[in-house]
C-alpha cells in the first residue's frame, strides 16, 4: 500500500466517524485511522500473494488415497459489508502423483481470505488452486463461516454458521462424509 492510499484510507475513516455523530479528534478516536489503515493493510494482503506460489514445491506422492487437512483457521472480509467473516476450512484430495506440504494448504487458504471475499467465492477459489496447480484425481473443499454482518446485526443468532462445499474432479462421498461428520454440522 502507498502512503498515498493509506491517507486517502484515513481521511475516508475521519469521515465516517464524523458522519456517525463522533469526534475523530477525540482521544480514544485519534489514532483510529491510522490503525484501520494498517489493519485493512493485512487484511487485503492476499492481493498481493499468489497461491501458485506456495503449491509450487511438491513431493512425489507414495499411494495414499486421500489427504486431508482440517480445522484450518481463517478469517476472512466480507466484501458486501466490509465486516469479519471467520471460521475453519477443510480440504481434502485425492493425490495423482504430486502432493504439497500440509502448512502449504493453510497458506493458500490465507491468500484466498485476506481479501474482499464472499464464502462461496473463497471456497470456489481454494479448490480451484489446488485442482489447477496439483492436478489431483480430486479435491473438496468444505468451508464453515459465522458472518459477523449477519450476527453483530441480530439478523442471525450468534455461533450460527454458512456451510459451503466445492468439488472438482472426482470424489468418493466416503472421503467427503469425512469432511462433514466430525465437525459438528448438526450442532
Ligand atoms: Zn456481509
Amino acid at each position: 500500500m502507498t502512503q498515498d492510499d493509506k491517507l486517502k484510507i484515513e481521511n475516508a475513516v475521519r469521515d465516517i466517524l464524523q458522519a456517525i455523530g463522533e469526534n475523530p479528534e477525540r482521544d480514544g478516536l485519534k489514532e483510529t485511522p491510522d490503525r484501520v489503515a494498517r489493519m485493512l493493510e493485512e487484511l487485503t494482503s492476499g492481493y498481493h500473494d499468489d497461491a501458485k506460489v506456495h503449491l509450487a514445491k511438491t513431493f512425489d506422492e507414495i499411494g495414499s488415497d486421500a489427504v486431508i487437512e482440517k480445522d484450518i483457521h481463517f478469517s476472512s472480509t466480507c466484501e458486501h459489508h466490509l465486516m469479519p467473516f471467520f471460521g475453519k476450512v477443510h480440504i481434502a484430495y485425492i493425490p495423482d502423483g504430486k502432493v504439497v506440504g500440509l502448512s502449504k494448504l493453510a497458506r493458500v487458504v490465507d491468500v484466498y481470505a485476506r481479501r474482499l471475499q464472499l464464502q462461496e467465492r473463497m471456497n470456489a477459489e481454494i479448490a480451484d488452486a489446488i485442482f489447477d496447480v496439483l492436478s489431483p484425481k480430486g479435491v473438496f473443499v468444505v468451508v464453515e463461516g459465522e458472518h459477523t454482518c449477519m450476527t453483530a446485526r441480530g439478523v442471525k443468532k450468534f455461533g450460527s454458521k454458512t456451510v459451503t462445499s466445492a468439488t472438482r474432479g472426482e470424489m468418493p462421498d466416503s472421503v467427503k462424509a469425512m469432511l462433514f461428520s466430525q465437525n459438528g454440522m448438526n450442532d
